[in-house]
């Protein structure tokens, strides 16, 4: 499931390459057939990005809800597009750019009261400029649910995946373990910040580092990382492997229904 962050990067990548113009909207697929025939000649005037949730601005008024669910996948690239396959749910094409939709969980023209009903479900984004993470804190200090749970529902907060929750939780030495309601409104601030900071970098390299500077490869004289989610990290994926900072076991578990990672001796209780 892609994190925040490669949700931001398309809607901007969606907006550099079709904002201001009328890209011809087709459903190759089928399945958003009828809904591409109204965006016919309609002007792409504005995209956004809301946790996981795309949206991309017909008109003034004709919203495409895009959410990728665990399959879906978005290529971009310049024309010409390839030949479309029966996969692509929705194609957008310009005199300079295409843009495949495939398996999302959900691509549908929405009202913008609709619209408002998904924000209005979803906890704030730490990559949003109207966020406000004292909403999230409200329901974190009020929750007895682990803190690696809460960190993952997004009605408490939007945006942040498996990666950047267990990384966090290790950068400011909490255990994941903690119920919402022992978080100190200073360590939730900590943890706010911090996701602002790594999740804009997200967007910014298109992939997730959250190693400190004397922590890197280079700093530490490692070898540098190997997995195919590229990226630096602390804890992610790196179970059974010597921590970076105390050289203790890095551990795992399930936790709401992903595998949580952390360093039981550097994230004590
Ligand atoms: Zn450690």
């Amino acid at each position: 499931m892609p994190e925040g962050h490669t949700i931001h990067r398309l809607a901007l990548d969606y907006a550099h390459r079709f904002q201001g113009t009328a890209p011809q909207a087709t459903s190759p697929q089928g399945k958003f057939s009828d809904a591409a025939d109204l965006l016919t000649d309609a002007e792409l005037t504005r995209t956004e990005a809301h946790g996981k949730h795309l949206f991309l601005l017909f008109r003034d008024t004709d919203w495409v809800h895009i959410h990728l669910g665990l399959f879906g996948k978005v290529a971009l690239g310049d024309t010409p597009a390839p030949p479309p396959t029966d996969t692509v749910r929705l194609r957008l094409t310009n005199e300079t750019s295409y843009a495949d939709l495939r398996g999302p969980t959900t691509c549908a023209l929405i009202t913008p009261t609709e619209k408002q009903a998904i924000h209005d479900r979803l906890g704030p984004d730490p990559l949003r400029t109207d966020a406000d993470p004292a909403t999230a804190y409200a329901r974190v200090r009020r929750s007895r649910t682990t803190i690696a749970a809460l960190l993952m529902d997004q009605k408490v907060i939007a945006g942040v995946g498996n990666v950047y929750r267990a990384e966090v939780l290790f950068r400011h030495r909490i255990d994941p373990y903690r119920p919402g309601r022992d978080i100190t409104p200073s360590e939730w601030d900590a943890i706010w910040t911090d996701l602002v900071e790594l999740m804009h970098e997200g967007v910014r390299d298109n992939r997730i580092d959250t190693v400190r500077p004397e922590h890197t490869p280079e700093a530490m004289g490692r070898p540098p990382r190997v997995d195919d989610h590229g990226g630096e990290v602390y804890v992610y994926r790196r179970a059974a492997m010597p921590c970076h900072i105390c050289a203790g076991e890095i551990r795992t578990a399930d936790l709401a229904a992903r595998n949580l990672f952390w360093c039981p001796t550097c994230q004590r209780r």
